[in-house]
């Protein structure tokens, strides 16, 4: 018996003719997942097996994989010859190197290869019965048991117990190019981690306010971006210089409207910068009703300022269910770090909550818009 991980997809199974570009693509993040460890990926049957890996590097391979987008669950499972006898002595060499030799179990088969001449019913009840005989200490239960023995006939022949769940969504790549406005919170890498899930490949955005806020807030971002690229692939990370911009805006500009002209600014920045990097949409991390700015009528304003789609994963989660979210992918320990944003900088006290656009607009326009705008994007950092 060999091992081999075995990697099942969700929703590429409702593609229709264009389903082998969304396979190559999976298989294509498989194979850059498995690349530290020497090792075969193949696809087969709508199926992908990692195989021929030493079995000493099976968790990293396994922690990995299970990343990736695309993928609805994976099994460590055996590769065994394709024969009844084969899979009984395979069923029970397992159950006992995995300790299942008392409590309840029940064996599922799947039969996909009809050439195989034993029906799946009939295979099952005799790999369970030949259990019983090997261990006394074993009962049958159909509903609910303690241990699942699952064997599939297919091209080959696989028996497993565990099924351990994958992200689930669309391989990284296949629904194209987005910018993440990636702030140091919470939500922004959350919102990105959301979009790539659905196949956006990210570019990041991120406005700072140097010396309004520090270069540990910067890094704090830098380290946001390398804990979701594990996720969602390498991220190009845009550093624009903001404090110009937000000190014009305070000069000039009424205090109430500061964040929601601050947020125009850092939409229309994006947009610029996210066509010249072949990004078709925005991301950010907003939700409905959290702060003024994620009013409707706010949220109203600064969609007027791009023509760009712009993708707000977030709207409808509350902050508990973000928060989660935070701690599962493991940027909510960092996210709380107490370092300033820019959107903290000039805080205005009574922010409005209901900007109209053209009071907005004229606002923009006591402003040298294009100057400090070429100008920021003239000065970007790029950290990749
Ligand atoms: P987050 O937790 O993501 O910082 P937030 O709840 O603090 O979000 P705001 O500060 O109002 O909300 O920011 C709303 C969104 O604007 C962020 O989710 C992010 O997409 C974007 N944003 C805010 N500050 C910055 C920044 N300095 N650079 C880039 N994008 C930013
Ligand atoms: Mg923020």
């Amino acid at each position: 018996m060999s091992r081999v991980i075995l990697i099942r997809y969700g929703e590429i199974h409702l593609k229709g003719k264009n389903r082998p570009f969304f396979e190559r693509a999976l298989r294509m993040q498989i194979k850059n997942a498995c690349s530290e460890s020497p090792c075969n990926v193949s696809m087969l049957g709508g199926r992908y097996y990692v195989s021929d890996y030493d079995e000493k590097n099976e968790d990293i391979l396994v922690q990995e994989i299970i990343k990736i987008f695309g993928i609805h669950s994976i099994s460590i499972a055996h590769e065994v010859e394709k024969s009844v006898e084969s899979l009984i002595e395979a069923a029970i060499k397992l159950a006992e190197s995995q300790e299942v030799t008392k409590g309840t179990f029940k064996v599922e088969v799947k039969r996909a290869d009809k050439t195989f001449k034993m029906r799946s019913m009939t295979l099952a009840a005799l790999i369970g019965e030949k259990m019983l005989d090997a261990y006394s200490d074993l009962s049958v239960k159909m509903v609910n048991p303690d241990h699942m023995i699952y064997v599939e006939v297919r091209e080959k022949c696989y028996i497993y117990m565990n099924k351990i769940d994958g992200p689930g969504g669309m391989p990284v790549g296949t629904g194209g190019k987005a910018m993440l406005l990636l702030s140091g919170g919470i939500d922004s890498p959350v919102a990105g981690w959301m979009m790539a899930k659905r196949g956006i490949q990210l570019t990041a955005i991120h406005y700072h306010s140097f010396p309004y806020t520090s270069e540990r807030s910067k890094q704090k971002v830098v380290d946001l971006r390398d804990i979701i690229s594990d996720y969602c692939g390498p991220i190009k990370l845009i550093v624009v210089p903001f404090t110009k911009i937000q000190e014009q805006i305070h000069e000039k500009c009424e205090e109430k409207y500061m964040t929601i002209i601050m947020r125009w600014l850092m939409m229309q920045i994006a947009e610029k910068v996210a066509i010249r990097n072949k990004c078709k949409a925005l991301v950010t991390g907003e939700s409905l009703g959290q702060v003024a700015s994620q009013t409707i009528d706010s949220l109203s304003v600064s969609n007027a300022a791009v023509s760009i789609p712009v993708f707000r994963p977030l709207i409808a989660l509350d902050k508990i269910e973000i928060m989660d979210i935070a701690r599962r992918i493991e940027t909510y320990e960092t996210s709380i770090l107490p370092f300033e944003d820019c959107c903290t900088v000039f805080l205005p006290k009574h922010p409005s909550t209901r900007p109209k656009l053209d009071d907005i607009i004229k606002e923009v326009e006591k402003l040298d818009v294009e100057n400090l705008m070429n100008e920021a994007i003239e000065q970007v950092e790029i950290i990749r």
